[in-house]
Protein backbone atom coordinates (compact mmCIF):
# COMPACT_ATOMS: atom_id res chain seq x y z
CA UNK A 1 0.00 0.00 0.00
CA UNK A 2 1.56 3.67 -0.67
CA UNK A 3 1.79 5.88 2.48
CA UNK A 4 -0.06 8.42 3.48
CA UNK A 5 0.57 11.81 2.21
CA UNK A 6 1.69 14.51 5.30
CA UNK A 7 0.42 17.80 3.43
CA UNK A 8 2.83 20.19 4.72
CA UNK A 9 1.09 22.84 2.58
CA UNK A 10 -2.43 22.37 4.48
CA UNK A 11 -1.15 21.83 7.78
CA UNK A 12 0.83 25.58 7.35
CA UNK A 13 -2.44 27.39 5.87
CA UNK A 14 -4.26 26.01 9.06
CA UNK A 15 -1.76 26.92 11.30
CA UNK A 16 -1.58 30.30 9.80
CA UNK A 17 -5.43 30.45 10.34
CA UNK A 18 -4.91 30.17 13.59
CA UNK A 19 -1.83 32.75 14.31
CA UNK A 20 -3.88 35.09 12.01
CA UNK A 21 -6.90 35.20 14.54
CA UNK A 22 -4.09 35.73 16.98
CA UNK A 23 -2.59 38.46 15.85
CA UNK A 24 -5.86 39.79 14.86
CA UNK A 25 -6.46 40.05 19.04
CA UNK A 26 -3.46 41.53 19.71
CA UNK A 27 -3.69 44.10 17.03
CA UNK A 28 -7.34 44.96 18.44
CA UNK A 29 -5.20 46.05 21.70
CA UNK A 30 -3.12 48.34 19.61
CA UNK A 31 -0.06 45.83 19.11
CA UNK A 32 1.14 44.65 15.99
CA UNK A 33 3.49 41.96 15.52
CA UNK A 34 6.56 42.75 14.21
CA UNK A 35 9.94 40.66 12.37
CA UNK A 36 12.61 42.56 11.20
CA UNK A 37 15.13 40.66 8.62
CA UNK A 38 17.98 41.11 7.97
CA UNK A 39 20.06 40.47 4.69
CA UNK A 40 23.81 40.95 4.20
CA UNK A 41 25.18 40.61 0.33
CA UNK A 42 22.94 39.40 -2.31
CA UNK A 43 23.18 35.61 -1.96
CA UNK A 44 20.23 33.98 -4.38
CA UNK A 45 18.37 31.75 -2.14
CA UNK A 46 18.88 33.72 0.80
CA UNK A 47 16.72 36.52 -1.09
CA UNK A 48 14.36 33.84 -1.93
CA UNK A 49 13.70 32.96 1.57
CA UNK A 50 13.14 36.60 2.70
CA UNK A 51 10.86 37.39 0.22
CA UNK A 52 8.62 34.70 1.50
CA UNK A 53 9.28 35.31 5.23
CA UNK A 54 8.05 39.17 3.99
CA UNK A 55 5.49 37.93 2.00
CA UNK A 56 4.12 35.35 4.89
CA UNK A 57 4.29 38.68 7.39
CA UNK A 58 2.28 40.52 5.28
CA UNK A 59 -0.37 37.87 4.78
CA UNK A 60 -0.59 37.38 8.24
CA UNK A 61 -0.98 41.20 8.90
CA UNK A 62 2.28 41.05 10.52
CA UNK A 63 4.65 44.18 10.50
CA UNK A 64 7.83 43.52 8.23
CA UNK A 65 11.23 44.91 8.33
CA UNK A 66 13.34 44.47 5.52
CA UNK A 67 16.60 45.51 6.51
CA UNK A 68 19.32 45.08 3.31
CA UNK A 69 22.94 45.37 4.31
CA UNK A 70 26.39 45.06 1.33
CA UNK A 71 28.25 42.18 0.96
CA UNK A 72 31.37 44.07 2.15
CA UNK A 73 29.42 44.69 5.70
CA UNK A 74 32.32 45.32 9.13
CA UNK A 75 30.79 42.89 11.68
CA UNK A 76 30.62 45.83 14.10
CA UNK A 77 28.00 47.60 11.86
CA UNK A 78 25.86 44.35 11.97
CA UNK A 79 26.17 44.30 16.19
CA UNK A 80 25.28 48.03 15.88
CA UNK A 81 21.79 47.96 13.74
CA UNK A 82 21.11 44.12 15.46
CA UNK A 83 21.35 46.15 19.23
CA UNK A 84 19.45 48.92 17.59
CA UNK A 85 16.30 46.31 17.08
CA UNK A 86 17.01 44.83 20.46
CA UNK A 87 15.95 48.05 21.81
CA UNK A 88 12.78 48.88 19.51
CA UNK A 89 9.48 47.81 21.18
CA UNK A 90 7.73 47.62 17.73
CA UNK A 91 10.14 44.52 16.63
CA UNK A 92 8.87 41.15 18.39
CA UNK A 93 11.40 38.91 16.04
CA UNK A 94 14.99 39.63 14.93
CA UNK A 95 16.21 37.29 11.94
CA UNK A 96 19.88 37.27 10.76
CA UNK A 97 19.52 35.20 7.07
CA UNK A 98 22.66 32.68 7.32
CA UNK A 99 24.93 32.20 5.67
CA UNK A 100 26.94 35.35 6.44
CA UNK A 101 29.88 36.90 4.67
CA UNK A 102 33.21 35.29 5.85
CA UNK A 103 34.45 38.38 7.73
CA UNK A 104 31.29 38.34 10.06
CA UNK A 105 31.51 35.66 12.87
CA UNK A 106 28.01 34.24 12.91
CA UNK A 107 28.32 32.49 16.55
CA UNK A 108 28.98 36.24 17.63
CA UNK A 109 26.00 37.47 15.63
CA UNK A 110 23.10 35.11 16.85
CA UNK A 111 24.61 35.39 20.52
CA UNK A 112 24.07 39.41 20.15
CA UNK A 113 20.30 38.81 19.08
CA UNK A 114 18.33 39.76 22.61
CA UNK A 115 17.16 36.33 23.64
CA UNK A 116 13.24 37.12 23.64
CA UNK A 117 13.59 38.67 19.94
CA UNK A 118 15.15 35.53 19.26
CA UNK A 119 12.40 34.13 16.99
CA UNK A 120 14.38 31.73 14.69
CA UNK A 121 15.33 29.88 18.33
CA UNK A 122 19.37 30.00 17.69
CA UNK A 123 20.46 31.79 20.70
CA UNK A 124 22.22 29.58 23.17
CA UNK A 125 20.08 30.35 26.01
CA UNK A 126 17.10 29.54 23.74
CA UNK A 127 18.85 26.18 22.76
CA UNK A 128 19.24 25.32 26.50
CA UNK A 129 15.81 26.36 27.75
CA UNK A 130 14.79 23.63 24.82
CA UNK A 131 17.04 20.91 25.50
CA UNK A 132 15.72 21.12 29.89
CA UNK A 133 12.17 21.37 28.46
CA UNK A 134 11.88 25.50 29.38
CA UNK A 135 9.36 27.87 27.59
CA UNK A 136 11.18 28.78 24.64
CA UNK A 137 11.33 30.21 20.76
CA UNK A 138 11.44 26.65 19.29
CA UNK A 139 13.67 26.14 16.18
CA UNK A 140 11.45 26.59 12.93
CA UNK A 141 12.13 23.42 11.31
CA UNK A 142 11.97 20.95 14.13
CA UNK A 143 9.20 22.88 15.70
CA UNK A 144 7.32 22.40 12.44
CA UNK A 145 8.04 18.50 12.26
CA UNK A 146 6.61 18.35 15.65
CA UNK A 147 3.62 20.26 14.87
CA UNK A 148 2.64 18.18 11.41
CA UNK A 149 3.02 14.99 13.56
CA UNK A 150 0.46 16.50 15.60
CA UNK A 151 -1.35 17.38 13.27
CA UNK A 152 -1.44 13.69 11.52
CA UNK A 153 -1.91 12.22 14.96
CA UNK A 154 1.23 10.19 14.78
CA UNK A 155 1.97 9.38 18.43
CA UNK A 156 6.02 10.38 19.26
CA UNK A 157 5.84 8.18 22.72
CA UNK A 158 7.91 5.60 23.00
CA UNK A 159 9.12 5.78 19.11
CA UNK A 160 12.83 5.30 17.68
CA UNK A 161 13.29 8.30 16.16
CA UNK A 162 16.36 8.01 13.39
CA UNK A 163 17.36 11.48 12.90
CA UNK A 164 20.18 11.77 9.93
CA UNK A 165 21.68 14.47 9.66
CA UNK A 166 23.43 17.04 13.06
CA UNK A 167 23.43 19.98 12.21
CA UNK A 168 22.74 22.94 14.90
CA UNK A 169 19.50 24.21 13.27
CA UNK A 170 17.40 20.74 12.01
CA UNK A 171 18.90 17.39 12.85
CA UNK A 172 20.29 18.09 16.71
CA UNK A 173 17.45 20.45 17.95
CA UNK A 174 14.88 17.84 16.21
CA UNK A 175 16.35 15.11 17.93
CA UNK A 176 16.05 16.96 21.27
CA UNK A 177 12.13 18.16 20.35
CA UNK A 178 11.22 14.03 19.94
CA UNK A 179 13.16 13.03 23.31
CA UNK A 180 11.06 15.28 24.85
CA UNK A 181 8.24 13.82 23.70
CA UNK A 182 9.13 10.64 25.24
CA UNK A 183 11.00 9.10 21.71
CA UNK A 184 13.65 7.14 21.76
CA UNK A 185 16.04 8.95 19.45
CA UNK A 186 19.27 7.99 17.32
CA UNK A 187 21.55 10.36 15.45
CA UNK A 188 22.84 9.72 12.89
CA UNK A 189 25.66 11.44 10.66
CA UNK A 190 28.26 11.40 7.85
CA UNK A 191 30.99 9.30 10.21
CA UNK A 192 28.12 6.86 10.96
CA UNK A 193 28.98 2.86 10.03
CA UNK A 194 26.33 1.02 8.02
CA UNK A 195 23.63 4.17 8.10
CA UNK A 196 20.96 1.81 6.60
CA UNK A 197 21.21 -0.92 9.80
CA UNK A 198 20.44 2.41 12.07
CA UNK A 199 17.71 3.96 9.86
CA UNK A 200 15.29 0.57 8.74
CA UNK A 201 15.31 0.54 12.67
CA UNK A 202 13.24 3.70 12.50
CA UNK A 203 9.51 4.19 13.30
CA UNK A 204 9.75 7.57 12.45
CA UNK A 205 12.93 8.54 10.18
CA UNK A 206 13.86 12.32 9.58
CA UNK A 207 15.86 13.08 7.10
CA UNK A 208 18.57 16.47 7.18
CA UNK A 209 21.07 15.98 4.91
CA UNK A 210 21.37 17.75 1.56
CA UNK A 211 22.00 15.37 -1.05
CA UNK A 212 19.02 14.17 -3.14
CA UNK A 213 17.56 10.69 -3.66
CA UNK A 214 20.09 10.16 -0.57
CA UNK A 215 17.16 7.89 1.45
CA UNK A 216 16.02 4.88 -0.75
CA UNK A 217 13.36 2.56 0.04
CA UNK A 218 16.62 -0.02 1.11
CA UNK A 219 16.85 2.49 4.32
CA UNK A 220 13.06 2.30 5.34
CA UNK A 221 11.47 -0.27 6.76
CA UNK A 222 7.77 -0.89 6.53
CA UNK A 223 5.26 1.47 7.96
CA UNK A 224 7.59 3.84 8.58
CA UNK A 225 7.17 7.51 8.79
CA UNK A 226 9.63 9.68 6.91
CA UNK A 227 10.09 13.19 7.18
CA UNK A 228 12.38 14.86 4.45
CA UNK A 229 13.87 18.08 5.42
CA UNK A 230 16.31 18.07 2.83
CA UNK A 231 16.39 21.23 0.15
CA UNK A 232 17.99 20.06 -3.01
CA UNK A 233 17.78 20.43 -6.69
CA UNK A 234 17.85 17.26 -8.94
CA UNK A 235 19.69 16.84 -12.43
CA UNK A 236 16.91 19.21 -13.73
CA UNK A 237 17.08 21.85 -11.68
CA UNK A 238 13.92 21.01 -9.77
CA UNK A 239 13.48 21.14 -6.17
CA UNK A 240 13.51 17.69 -4.40
CA UNK A 241 14.49 16.42 -1.16
CA UNK A 242 16.70 13.69 0.28
CA UNK A 243 14.13 10.88 -0.06
CA UNK A 244 13.82 9.10 -3.56
CA UNK A 245 10.40 10.20 -3.42
CA UNK A 246 8.30 7.77 -5.92
CA UNK A 247 10.34 4.57 -4.30
CA UNK A 248 10.29 4.60 -0.71
CA UNK A 249 6.28 5.55 -0.69
CA UNK A 250 5.86 2.61 -2.05
CA UNK A 251 7.04 1.52 1.53
CA UNK A 252 6.31 4.07 3.94
CA UNK A 253 3.70 4.46 6.23
CA UNK A 254 3.76 8.02 6.09
CA UNK A 255 5.64 10.75 3.90
CA UNK A 256 5.99 14.27 3.39
CA UNK A 257 7.06 15.48 -0.07
CA UNK A 258 9.28 18.43 -1.25
CA UNK A 259 7.95 20.40 -2.11
CA UNK A 260 4.54 20.87 -0.14
CA UNK A 261 6.36 18.99 2.99
CA UNK A 262 8.44 20.99 5.84
CA UNK A 263 9.36 23.60 3.89
CA UNK A 264 6.08 25.75 4.12
CA UNK A 265 5.88 24.72 7.77
CA UNK A 266 9.25 26.06 8.62
CA UNK A 267 8.32 29.89 7.44
CA UNK A 268 4.76 29.40 9.43
CA UNK A 269 6.25 28.41 12.67
CA UNK A 270 8.75 31.66 12.39
CA UNK A 271 5.45 33.74 12.09
CA UNK A 272 4.25 31.39 15.44
CA UNK A 273 7.15 32.75 17.25
CA UNK A 274 7.07 36.27 16.07
CA UNK A 275 3.23 36.30 17.20
CA UNK A 276 4.22 34.55 20.54
CA UNK A 277 7.19 37.27 21.28
CA UNK A 278 4.40 40.37 20.64
CA UNK A 279 2.03 38.54 22.79
CA UNK A 280 4.76 37.81 25.40
CA UNK A 281 5.64 41.70 25.08
CA UNK A 282 2.34 43.05 25.26
CA UNK A 283 1.36 40.69 28.62
CA UNK A 284 4.97 42.04 29.94
CA UNK A 285 2.97 45.60 29.55
CA UNK A 286 0.35 44.49 31.73
CA UNK A 287 2.34 42.93 34.58
P1 LIG B 1 24.14 20.72 7.12
O1 LIG B 1 24.95 20.64 5.87
O2 LIG B 1 24.48 21.68 8.16
O3 LIG B 1 24.08 19.26 7.79
C1 LIG B 1 23.99 18.10 7.01
C2 LIG B 1 24.12 16.90 7.90
O4 LIG B 1 24.08 15.73 7.10
C3 LIG B 1 25.44 16.85 8.70
O5 LIG B 1 25.18 16.54 10.05
C4 LIG B 1 26.23 15.76 8.00
O6 LIG B 1 27.05 15.00 8.87
C5 LIG B 1 25.12 14.86 7.48
N1 LIG B 1 25.60 14.08 6.34
C6 LIG B 1 26.22 14.54 5.24
N2 LIG B 1 26.56 13.51 4.44
C7 LIG B 1 26.14 12.39 5.06
C8 LIG B 1 26.22 11.01 4.76
N3 LIG B 1 26.80 10.58 3.65
N4 LIG B 1 25.70 10.12 5.63
C9 LIG B 1 25.10 10.55 6.77
N5 LIG B 1 25.00 11.85 7.12
C10 LIG B 1 25.51 12.75 6.27
O7 LIG B 1 22.64 20.93 6.60
P2 LIG B 1 21.32 21.50 7.32
O8 LIG B 1 20.99 20.69 8.52
O9 LIG B 1 21.39 22.96 7.42
O10 LIG B 1 20.26 21.18 6.18
C11 LIG B 1 20.02 19.85 5.73
C12 LIG B 1 19.08 19.90 4.53
O11 LIG B 1 17.84 20.46 4.96
C13 LIG B 1 19.54 20.80 3.39
O12 LIG B 1 19.08 20.25 2.16
C14 LIG B 1 18.83 22.12 3.64
O13 LIG B 1 18.65 22.87 2.46
C15 LIG B 1 17.52 21.60 4.17
N6 LIG B 1 16.79 22.54 5.04
C16 LIG B 1 15.46 22.60 4.83
C17 LIG B 1 14.68 23.39 5.61
C18 LIG B 1 13.22 23.40 5.35
O14 LIG B 1 12.54 24.29 5.83
N7 LIG B 1 12.68 22.42 4.63
C19 LIG B 1 15.25 24.24 6.65
C20 LIG B 1 16.67 24.06 6.85
C21 LIG B 1 17.40 23.22 6.05
P3 LIG B 1 28.36 15.65 9.63
O15 LIG B 1 27.79 16.44 10.77
O16 LIG B 1 29.11 14.46 10.08
O17 LIG B 1 29.06 16.49 8.62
Amino acid sequence: MEAILINGKEIAQKTRMDIAEEVKKLKENGNVPGLAVILVGNNHASRTYVNNKEKACKDLGMLSLLIELPESLHENDLLAKIKELNEDPTIHGILVQLPLPKQINEKKVIESISPEKDVDGFHPINIGRMMTGQETFLPCTPFGIMVMLKEMEIETEGKHVVIVGRSNIVGKPSGQLFLNENATVTYCHSRTKDLKFHTRQADILVSAVGIANFITADHVSDGAVVIDVGMNRDENGKLCGDVAFETVKQKAGYITPVPGGVGPMTITMLMYNTMKSAKNASMAQHV
